[in-house]
């Protein structure tokens, strides 16, 4: 290495020293203004943040106002099939009612044309003249004007038997006609039927999609199950203020199964795998029962309706304040009805129809998601009420 190349080295060396100390040096006269540039850049991040905050809220909002949409039109939709099963099911009667009617008609027409036959048999082996004969075979004036009569009598009788024949007849082509008539609007019932079956399936189906993309986005899952867990406790501070408000004494004994006859549930009170979020340990607030849309939720006890409504994550809502009983309010929730039966204040019975099932607000199928409460605060309902 000679002389000239060790210099370049050094050289070399002296530029990285230069290049790694200028900075350094100058930084202590350019902090603030970097710390300034960190302070705005941040600020902006955090702007940016509470923007898609906001944005991912009015998301939220649309994918809940969506499923909101799509639960009421589901819901007319059902009532729309509900007159149309009562409409078949009233033609299927008319028409049952007319088939009975029309053997009736028939019978007569059976006993009638025997009658007939009868008739023409006679007449057949008296002789196909057997009028005429008769008259002939008189002995005098006197007993051929009787026999006339007597014929006329007979004549008539069979005129008479053929018109109600005749009759019978033309009633029993008008009912087959009726019937018939019956039958093809049952067909188009039985269409139309099918078509808002095919527009409730499209909307259940667009429904499990909002739901999907809220199970796809965990961002919003998380808010909306804190937003689940909020409504939860809104509903116990509501409670809370509202039973403060009455005085109703609890009537004592326990409490009715809200399904009748429906026994299984899906999911129990306590900790769980949340079904739409995936998320462990979320805390379930009430038992769920599964019952076919429209089955009849019935109150647990005798009541006031406190609440009566959509709630957020609960769909439609039924609340019942059941009163006082040591010093504790006792009140039930009835979640993700169909059909809402009863209105805020109203006075319930033990056993009333309260509402039906659905699906509606953060649900995967129809099932009655049922609440107890005790000063508001839920409770596992199993030892409340009537297990079966
Ligand atoms: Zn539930």
């Amino acid at each position: 290495m000679g002389k000239k190349k060790r210099f370049f080295f050094f050289g070399i060396l002296m530029m990285m020293v230069i290049s790694l100390n200028v900075p350094v040096l100058a930084n202590t006269t350019k902090s603030l203004k970097d710390i300034k540039k960190q302070q705005q850049k941040l600020q902006e991040t955090l702007k940016q943040t509470q923007q898609e905050l906001k944005n991912n809220e009015a998301q939220q909002k649309n994918v809940k106002n969506e499923i909101q949409v799509l639960d009421n039109e589901i819901h007319q939709i059902e009532n729309k099939i509900e007159e149309l099963e009562k409409s078949i099911q009233e033609t299927e009667a008319a028409i049952q009612k007319k088939e009975e009617e029309l053997a009736i008609a028939q019978a007569e027409e059976e006993k009638q044309y025997k009658t007939l036959k009868k008739r023409i048999k006679y007449m057949y082996e008296k002789g196909q003249v057997g009028y005429l004969e008769v008259l002939f075979q008189s002995e005098s004036l006197t007993d051929f004007l009787s026999r006339l009569e007597y014929i006329k009598q007979i004549m008539q009788y069979d005129q008479n038997a053929l018109t109600q024949m005749q009759k019978t007849r033309e009633q029993i082509i008008a009912q087959k006609e009726e019937i018939e008539e019956k039958k093809k609007q049952i067909v188009s019932l039985r269409n139309e039927t099918t078509i808002q079956r095919n527009a409730m399936e499209e909307k259940k189906k667009r429904k499990g999609a909002e739901l999907a993309t809220i199970r796809l986005d965990g961002e919003k899952q998380k808010q909306q199950l804190e937003e689940l867990e909020n409504s939860i406790k809104k509903v116990g501070d509501e409670i809370k203020r509202l039973t403060a408000l009455s005085n109703r004494t609890y009537g004592g004994g326990k409490l009715e199964w809200p399904l009748p006859g429906r026994y299984y549930i899906s999911s129990p009170y306590g900790y769980r795998t949340d079904p739409i979020s995936g998320r462990k340990n979320s805390f379930h607030s009430g038992i769920d029962i599964p019952g076919a849309t429209g089955t009849n939720v019935i109150a647990a006890g005798d009541g006031t309706v406190l609440q009566a409504r959509y709630i957020g994550g609960y769909g439609y809502t039924v609340i019942i304040d059941h009163g006082k009983d040591n010093g504790k309010t006792i009140s039930t929730l009835y979640a993700h009805n169909s059909k809402l039966l009863k209105k805020e204040g109203q006075a319930v019975r033990r056993g009333d129809v309260i509402s039906l099932v659905g699906s509606t607000g953060y649900s995967t199928g129809p099932h009655v998601h049922f609440e107890v409460r005790l000063n508001g605060n839920h409770t596992n309902p199993l030892p409340y009420v009537k297990n079966k």
